[in-house]
């Protein structure tokens, strides 16, 4: 059978950053969710190192920052996110603690053994769960906690509609059990995981997102392909709500062994 779907990255990096860069957030989540994994996390001093990766414009960066003492790095490979993610931790007051850079995730710029804490949220599948946890780990010392949330499926078999959606965007999105022996098989010691509530999707990310394709489309003078980047979203949207009882993000926090 024919694939009908556009894969994001087919789209052009610009227009990528200006349906996605406005929003608050790229991806599910919310300050809770944010806070409950943090909650995980040991204590950090304002010695700690934390590099938020894949933090696109800093929705969970601007919790980090005010629920931790340590200097965060905040990295994303599209510049327009971190434009954004300075801005909003100038605003704040943040900007002595957390640095915005532009930056690849599969190039990390750190040394080994040099942070206290690594956070993705809604990012790793850019790289692969298990080569990020995997790669990323040199950069913890051990003791170093990694929070990671990714797609996961909740049960073993689902409807092949949903089954072939996920396959097809991102393969490696596999059971929490499974996700759960990947991070002790990559080295560190499984501390907690939890799922994110439906608001994280529906209210934090879905809702914002439609508000936000108007004024999108407009700037791209309705063009095929802004539409196209427009449907897909709204899909993703009404799958989400159809199938929500099979999948979802969960969150995965582990200590370095
Ligand atoms: N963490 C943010 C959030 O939850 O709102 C953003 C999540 S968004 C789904 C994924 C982010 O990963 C995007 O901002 C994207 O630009 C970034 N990204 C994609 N590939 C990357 C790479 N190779 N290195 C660094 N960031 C990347």
């Amino acid at each position: 059978m024919k694939e009908e779907l556009k894969l994001i990255a087919d789209f052009d990096m610009n227009m990528i950053e200006d349906f996605f860069s406005p929003l608050d957030r790229q991806g599910p989540g919310s300050e809770e969710v944010t806070k409950l994994a943090l909650s995980f996390v040991g204590n950090l001093s304002p010695e700690s190192k934390i590099a938020d990766i894949g933090c696109g414009a800093g929705g969970q960066t601007l919790t980090l920052a005010a629920n931790t003492r340590g200097k965060i790095t905040a990295i994303d490979l599209l510049p327009k996110m971190i434009a954004r993610v300075n801005d909003r931790m100038k605003q704040h007051g943040f900007s002595d603690r957390v640095s915005g850079i532009t930056g690849s995730m599969a190039e990390l710029p750190f040394k080994e053994n040099e942070l206290d804490l690594i956070w993705a949220e809604g990012s790793i599948y850019n790289i692969g769960y298990e080569r990020g946890l995997n790669e990323w780990k040199k950069f913890l010392k051990p003791g170093g906690i990694i929070a990671v949330s990714e797609a996961s499926w909740f049960t073993p078999t689902r409807p092949e509609e949903i089954d072939r959606f996920w396959t097809f965007h991102y393969s490696e999105i596999d059971l929490i059990s499974t996700k759960i022996k990947q991070m002790e098989q990559a080295g560190y010691t499984p501390a907690a995981h939890f799922v994110l509530p439906e608001n994280c999707w529906t209210e934090n990310f879905f809702r914002p997102a439609q508000e936000h394709a108007e004024s999108f489309l407009q700037k791209y003078k309705y063009s095929d392909d802004a539409k196209t980047f427009v449907t897909g979203q709204l899909n993703e949207s009404n799958l989400y709500q159809r199938y929500k009882s099979y999948y979802g993000y969960v969150f995965y926090i582990g200590i370095k062994n």
